[in-house]
């Protein structure tokens, strides 16, 4: 999914579930895409979705932004990041069309570095070259924007009715 595609559902999410920070479940929901600061790298593919893919990275995280949030907003900021993290690695773990190295997300890593994937969304047909050939995957990406669409709707929608955007 696109970081647009993951920042829809969190913010979906966010507006959906009482209590919770809505700039800290947008913030979980692209973190773990972190290591594509790693992009230009030559070992990229072997790290991506594997070492800021985890549980470990996202409960360190969260506790890191809950201890810098303000005091009366630790638990709802910790809790909402560490929910729009889970969202993204829920999404990815089902979402891959760059299995070579695993297909999913390395969810224990690096305790386990098997990949997790209750299903893929995307028949192997699909499966790119990876990231070292960045525009056959970006080709690939095209047809997993249609799994997309319904959360930019969906999203714009309630932006919509928020008034946040279209204000007179
Ligand atoms: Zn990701």
């Amino acid at each position: 999914m696109t970081p647009i595609g993951h920042l829809s559902v969190s913010y979906i999410s966010g507006r959906s579930i009482r209590g919770i920070s809505l700039p800290a479940i947008m913030i979980g929901g692209i973190v773990p895409d972190f290591d594509f600061l790693f992009f230009f790298f030559e070992w990229f593919n072997q790290v991506h979705r594997v070492i800021s893919h985890n549980i470990f990275f996202i409960i360190l995280v969260s506790f890191a932004a809950s201890f810098v949030a303000k005091a009366g907003a630790k638990k709802a900021v910790g809790f909402s990041l560490f929910l729009g993290a889970s969202l993204h690695l829920f999404i990815d773990s089902c979402m891959d069309i760059n299995p070579t190295n695993g297909t999913g997300i390395a969810l224990l890593w690096p305790l386990v570095d098997t990949s997790f994937s209750p299903f893929n969304l995307f028949h192997d047909s699909m499966n790119g070259p990876g990231w070292t050939e960045p525009l056959k995957m970006l080709r690939l990406m095209i047809p997993g924007l249609l799994y997309e669409l319904p959360f930019y709707v969906l999203a714009f929608i309630l932006l919509w009715k928020e008034k946040i955007i279209f204000q007179d």
